[in-house]
């Protein structure tokens, strides 16, 4: 628990992940009891039965744009708005509000948690970007008409621009940013890392939601495919159980699940737990794209 009293994040996320019966976190944790996996493809199937150009489409907009006005989202989702319960008001959640602010996280641009910190100051960061540097503080300010100035952070803070807490401001729901815009937001930044390679082709969700990326490699280069999902579990553990329970996809080629950069020190202990599945393997997001430039400029 918190100061508040509230769960943390890293509790209601492994609680999530896991299926954890107590009735003592039942208390604070108001959402179904599912196990991650089944949360997943909870999400995966109401998205399934779209046709390919707007599955891709939904999946981008998930990863690019977690928070925004009502009006935008609605004009940027067109006639798919509204078919989905994605979005929450940014109003009903206490736990990013900074006396009426709220601010998005300059890697994952979903709202930041605000915490009291006493003297009217408040302790913002995200979650899962702390270590990137997503973590400032912010002073009430009773005059000003805009939001507070957010001081400190790894990240630079002209990045983040608060909005109000309020009215029209809608945010994808914690799952949906766990499952969805947390890997899909991988998943474009490895597409944009291998843009503008000859021969090098980056298809996004090429088979519906069998798996998200394909690269392939063509004439200049050696001709070759690597197959590619992206994942932003917190818990490992549950995340090998998932995979496990996953059909083999079949093909010469093996499924890359890659992982962010900063969980690489858990990879070792990912990889034995996946010892006896030769079609999965595993790396960081960084690693995929250092591999395949290496690969590419090794070609004859
Ligand atoms: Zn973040």
């Amino acid at each position: 628990m918190d100061s508040d009293g509230l769960l943390c994040d890293a509790v209601e996320d492994l609680g999530r992940e896991h299926l954890v019966p107590q009735q003592a976190l039942m208390e604070y944790w108001p959402w179904a009891r599912l196990r991650a996996e089944q949360e997943e493809q909870q999400l995966y199937a109401e998205i399934r039965r779209l046709p390919p150009e707007d599955y891709a489409k939904v999946r981008e907009l998930l990863a690019s744009h977690p928070v925004a006005e009502r009006g935008v989202l609605w004009e940027k989702w067109g006639g798919l708005w509204g078919r989905f319960g994605f979005f929450e008001p940014v109003s009903s959640w206490p736990w990013c509000n900074a006396a009426g602010w709220c601010f998005p996280c300059p890697v994952c641009a979903w709202p930041m948690r605000a915490q009291p910190a006493g003297g009217g100051v408040f302790a913002v960061s995200c979650d899962v970007h702390l270590l990137e540097g997503a973590q400032y503080t912010c002073r009430q300010d009773r005059g000003g008409s805009g939001p507070p100035v957010l001081e400190g952070g790894g990240c630079s803070t002209g990045r983040v621009k608060g909005f109000p807490a309020a009215g029209d401001y809608l945010a994808v729901s914690r799952t949906v940013w766990r499952y969805l815009t947390l890997p899909g937001r991988m998943e474009f930044a490895i597409r944009d890392a291998l843009a503008d390679i000859a021969g090098l082709e980056v298809f996004m969700y090429p088979e519906g939601d069998r798996y998200d990326l394909r690269i392939t490699a063509a004439a200049p280069l050696v001709a070759r495919e690597w197959r590619v999902d992206a994942k932003a579990w917190r818990s490992f553990d549950a995340l090998a159980d998932a995979l496990l329970e996953r059909p083999v996809l079949g093909g010469a080629v093996p499924l890359i699940i890659v992982v962010p950069h900063r969980r690489r020190s858990d990879l070792p202990r990912l990889r034995v737990r996946l010892a006896g599945r030769p079609d999965l393997e595993v790396m960081t997001d960084k690693d995929l794209v250092a591999m395949v430039l290496r690969w590419c400029r090794a070609q004859p």
